[in-house]
């Protein structure tokens, strides 16, 4: 079997690596000896990539709590340890970090946390660096790749000396983009063992009380690391009526926009480096503070009382990222410069393209249903099926965090007033983000004698991410076969009735569409299974193509509600009915290449006009 070339460079290679990836190599050449993660974008490849190194354990756990929790438990062993996740994972893994602040480490304890700076693929953009202000702990922020994979082994270092998890705070743009890396070599570390120490490892409230006057203590040494680190670094510039103080990405943006100013980079970015921060100060008439996505370090800048003016986001974007293009006008004003922003050349406009699901997605089924049954309020969860929410199925009333969909679908449930009473109302969620978060909400619905139907779409699968294992997949981060959870007797076990537990194909509309009007209808709560996996794994069989029999289709457009990305419209038209209302029509055909044969969309065809298709062979002459 080849060796992943991540895994078998050499010392010196030099290799175009994403930040992950440079994270990854990085986590393994300090000598790691346990990672954990729960899947989630921009961070998952780090995962990923760790788990190529047969020399760590890594697993994928089933979220980011109990990740951090793994890797507390190896660090407390003696062994270095690591996590990863992306920003709202450290909002469900705060819990045991705070604690674990208190505690210290035993091995070197890293957190890489990848914010997601621009909404690519996530509820909200939130800023990673908080958690180093609210932990105490120490803030780490690479600019590039090389840069990630250098903060990183160090890091582990950095926990050790300073006895404290170290945050590496990534983004979106450092995670995905590929720069240069040069690698270096595997470090094996000694295991210290596990170190009975209940004082320090036993948070009980007199424990952890005399833990603080320590950690304020480890915080001057914090400070006193910052000021003295070369991850902080000031860059001269002639133009000395402007400094900037930036992080990050942010980073290269200032340096390609503003070479000709002084820059102080910071790397090692919480706590500030106030030696170097008041020797910008000394230098420029005012600063500038270039950082995604909050106005923190502008925040504790002001706070230090400078003599020099200090901007930030009053003249920059106030979200999303920072680039060059969008801080040269502002900057320009603030010097009383005239910019003229070059000519650009307009982008091609194109088809717009909103996401969508995948050719025969058995997600697909499920929504084309909920559209269609009539008095119910749909509260959504995260994952593909977030995607539930938009055309043509319009199917989710609510959708706000990991396995919120339960709790808020109860919340809707006891909350309701006299002119909702009549109204069903539906929690749907997927395999992985009901083992995540979802279990606990589905015990407070049977707990608290809600009425409420969860529909459970075990797609085996953490889809939306590309498809990683979870506990319903029946296989680990290796792809070696694992225990399989059985969501019936998991449900069961929650206090579900069995007669309200029911199993559906979500490719058979009218049995679907039974059930759901069935179980909306019974004053218990109830869960419905679909059981189809994921059409992007391995287990998923695609079966013969269907098409469309072009003299049978009417034009009537309901097989487009199922929002199959097979199916293509290849003439409209407008028809006006008897009562003398106008409809649009938009005559079909299916993309056989891509049609993997579900046979979802021939119940939606009252025509009989979809139809097995079967491929034309020439004879051979
Ligand atoms: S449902 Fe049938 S008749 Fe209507 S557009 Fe689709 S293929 Fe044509
Ligand atoms: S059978 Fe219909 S719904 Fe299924 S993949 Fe083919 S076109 Fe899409």
């Amino acid at each position: 079997m080849l060796t992943h070339p991540l895994v078998s460079a050499e010392a010196g290679t030099k290799m175009l690596l994403s930040g992950n990836e440079a994270v990854a190599r990085a986590v393994w050449e300090a000598g790691c000896r346990v990672a954990a993660a729960y899947p989630g974008t921009p961070s998952t490849e780090i995962l990923e990539n760790v788990c190529l190194f047969k020399d760590m354990y890594s697993e994928w756990s089933v979220n980011e709590k109990v990740s951090l929790e793994v890797a507390i438990g190896a660090s407390m062993a003696g062994s270095r340890a690591f996590c990863a996740m992306k920003h709202v994972g450290l909002n469900v893994a705060s819990d045991a970090l705070m604690t674990q602040t208190l505690a210290g480490v035993g091995g070197g304890l890293v957190i890489a946390v990848a914010d997601d700076v621009g909404f690519s693929s996530s509820q909200n953009e939130q800023d990673s660096r908080f958690w180093g202000r609210f932990a105490h702990l120490p803030i780490l922020e690479p600019a590039d790749s090389q840069e990630a994979f250098e903060m990183t082994r160090l890091a582990f270092g950095l926990s050790e000396d300073l006895d404290a998890p170290v945050i590496l705070r990534m983004t979106t743009r450092i995670c995905h983009v590929k720069a240069m890396v040069t690698v270096g070599e595997r470090h094996e570390k000694a295991v210290a063992g596990f170190k009975k120490d209940p004082d320090r490892w036993v948070m009980t409230p007199a424990a952890a009380q005399k833990r603080v006057p320590w950690m304020l203590q480890r915080d001057r040494r914090l400070k006193d690391m910052a000021n003295r680190s070369g991850l902080n670094r000031l860059e001269q510039g002639a133009d000395k009526r402007l400094g900037f103080i930036t992080s990050g990405p942010a980073y290269m943006h200032v340096k390609e926009a503003f070479p000709n100013h002084p820059i102080l980079k910071m790397g090692f970015s919480h706590p500030l480096p106030e030696r170097e921060i008041r020797a910008l100060a000394e230098q420029v008439e005012k600063i500038v503070v270039a950082e995604e996505v909050e106005p923190l370090v502008e925040g504790e800048l002001k706070a230090m009382g400078l003599d020099v003016v200090i901007h930030g986001k009053d003249i920059l974007p106030e979200f999303g990222e920072l680039s060059p293009a969008n801080m040269r006008g502002p900057v320009a004003k603030l010097l009383g410069e005239t910019y003229k922003p070059p000519v650009t050349i307009p982008p091609v406009k194109v088809f717009p393209r909103p996401p969508t699901m995948c050719t025969a997605c058995p997600h697909l089924g499920v929504f084309y249903t909920l559209s269609r049954v009539r008095n119910i309020y749909i509260s959504g969860d995260i994952g593909c099926y977030t995607l539930g929410a938009g055309h043509p199925w319009e199917a989710l009333d609510t959708c706000i965090s990991m396995g919120a969909s339960m709790g808020i679908a109860l919340g809707l449930d006891k909350g309701r007033g006299a002119v909702d009473e009549k109204k069903g109302i539906v929690g749907v969620i997927g395999d992985s983000t009901f083992l995540h978060m979802g279990m606990q909400g589905l015990l407070d619905i049977v707990y608290n004698k809600g009425n409420v139907t969860i529909m459970l779409l075990d797609n085996r699968a953490v889809g939306m991410t590309g498809g990683q294992e979870n506990p319903g997949s029946g296989r680990d981060i290796h792809g070696e076969e694992a225990p399989r959870v059985d969501f019936a007797k998991l449900v069961e076990a929650l206090g579900v009735r069995p007669e309200r537990i029911r199993r559906v194909d979500p490719y058979v509309l009218p049995d679907l569409f039974k059930t759901v009007r069935h179980e909306v209808k019974q004053n218990e709560p109830s869960v419905i299974l679909t059981d189809q996996p994921c059409v992007l794994i391995d287990d998923y069989d695609a079966l013969k193509p269907l098409y469309v029999e072009e003299d049978k289709c009417t034009g009537c457009a309901n097989c487009l509600d199922v929002g199959c990305p097979a199916i293509l419209v290849t003439k409209r038209g407008k028809e006006v009915k008897n009562n003398g209302k106008e409809v649009d029509l938009a005559w079909v055909k299916i993309e056989t290449s891509a049609c993997t044969g579900c046979n979802l969309c021939p119940d939606t065809c009252a025509h009989d006009a979809i139809l097995p298709f079967t491929p034309v062979v020439a004879e051979m002459p």
